[in-house]
């Protein structure tokens, strides 16, 4: 696997006499430590690293910086979690890199190849399966039948046309997962908010705007309805990367899951939240939300709560947000955002294990963690000596099913009928280890 550099211009060169390397947090491995290398799935996209010398192997074998050029690093597409960080050596005014994930990369058989592992079949966003005539008809068919329903308006003028959000271009192409977004405010304040980035603590633009303003339960129950009835495999999902936290806006949700339900009982009702409030979310429940996805950097109190910043809630009751949703037979899965030598440290896991049997949690999102490694490092003050060298990705993922073996692995909320065909496997699975 051949190393890669790239110029100033941002040409990508390979160099056939060093071999690429992976970087696990504090950690660099050469290429061969890490499992399942795959040529680079379509869709995704290669950064030149300005600031940052690519390091490899040397001819001689050892792990050194290369000579020239900044390091390549690619942004895998959607359904493909990462093994293995660009591994580089930083320069003291490299400029931070804005909110994507930094996969390693390398050179074979004329080819680029990253290690990672595809954790969801879903073939929900294929870039090839994205043609743009058909969603720019799709959101001109879509604002034309709903022309007073601000919520479709934003979806179709930003998040397809600006931001080419997946969720919202299957929205205009009639298919799987439509997003709901509806809350401008958020009790949190994530170091790496995709929405949010203040400008006096942060160097990086946050990826999209907030939205600025809430919908009526009419308004989402409108567009929601119509998506249920018409899109295979529907599901409607309130808690998008363009609005702050949804459960602050509890009651319009409540009232439009309402409203949806009255019209029709197709698909699932779903909400990506930060699970803040356990209250809200055993009451959402009730109402008529069908799944939660409940959205984590770590398992850990301390180093969750240094990266959400809550205000008013805190881990403990994110915990127990998951557990109320379980005992109301809701489907709940974490969003769990994935870094390797920091998701893969044994501390991480031990209280991930925790969480799990403690929980019973159904599934995990293995979301490549869209962020700086080093800004991460800094602003979460991490100590290489507190670190152990970390386990592996790959290793963490077969660690668990074998632990866990009713827990499903994806990248995508899951749809109706894959829920109730895993909600009776777990049931059978929890009783008979309660048993
Ligand atoms: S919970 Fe979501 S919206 Fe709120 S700060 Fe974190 S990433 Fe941003």
């Amino acid at each position: 696997m051949r190393l890669l550099w790239a110029d100033e211009r941002g040409t990508i060169y390979d160099e056939p006499r060093w071999q690429a390397a992976g970087r696990s947090g504090f950690w660099t491995y050469p290429w061969y430590e890490y499992p399942c290398w795959k040529p680079l799935p379509p869709g995704s996209t290669l950064f030149h690293l300005v600031g940052r010398r690519p390091v490899g192997i040397t001819p001689e074998g050892r792990l050194r910086p290369y000579p020239k050029g900044w390091a390549v690093a690619a942004f895998v597409a959607p359904a493909h979690t990462q093994l293995a960080s660009a591994a580089y050596e930083r320069e003291p005014d490299a400029p931070t890199l804005p909110l994507y994930a930094y996969t390693a990369v390398g050179w074979k058989e004329g080819r680029f190849f990253v290690p990672v592992v595809r954790v969801d079949p879903q073939p929900r966003q294929d870039a090839k399966r994205f043609f743009p005539p058909a969603i720019a008809e799709g959101a001109r068919t879509l604002r034309r039948r709903f022309p007073h329903n601000r919520l479709v308006q934003h979806l179709m003028e930003n998040c397809v046309e600006r931001y080419c959000c997946p969720a919202a271009r299957n929205l205009a192409l009639g298919r799987w997962e439509c997003p709901l977004p509806v809350s401008p405010g958020c009790n949190a304040a994530c170091i790496g908010c995709i929405s949010l980035q203040l400008p006096q603590e942060s160097p990086i633009p946050s990826a999209q705007e907030r939205l600025t303003f809430m919908p009526t339960p009419e308004e989402i129950a409108e567009l929601a309805v119509y998506h249920l009835e018409r899109a295979p495999q529907p599901i409607v999902s309130f808690g998008q990367g363009c609005e702050g936290e949804p459960l602050l806006a509890w009651k319009v949700i409540e009232t439009a899951v309402r409203l949806i339900r009255k019209k029709t009982q197709r698909g699932i009702i779903n909400i990506n939240t930060n699970g803040c409030w356990p209250d809200i979310v055993e009451r959402l429940a009730q109402s008529g939300v069908d799944s939660f996805r409940i959205s984590l950097n770590s398992a850990q109190p301390l180093w969750y709560e240094r990266y959400y910043r809550p205000r008013n809630y805190n881990f403990a009751m994110v915990k127990e947000s998951i557990q109320r949703a379980i005992q109301v037979r809701k489907w709940v899965s974490i969003n769990y955002f994935t870094l390797p030598g920091f998701t893969d440290q044994p501390a991480e896991i031990k209280a991930l294990c925790q969480l799990i049997s403690e929980t019973h949690l159904h599934m995990i999102q293995w979301r490549n963690f869209n962020i700086d490694p080093d800004w991460y490092i800094e602003r979460m003050g991490f100590k290489p000596e507190t670190f152990a060298p970390p386990v592996g990705i790959y290793t963490l993922m077969r660690l668990l099913k074998r632990r866990f073996p009713h827990l499903s692995y994806g990248y995508f909320n899951p749809h109706k009928a894959f829920i109730a065909r895993r909600l009776s496997l777990a049931s059978i699975h929890n009783e008979k280890s309660s048993a």
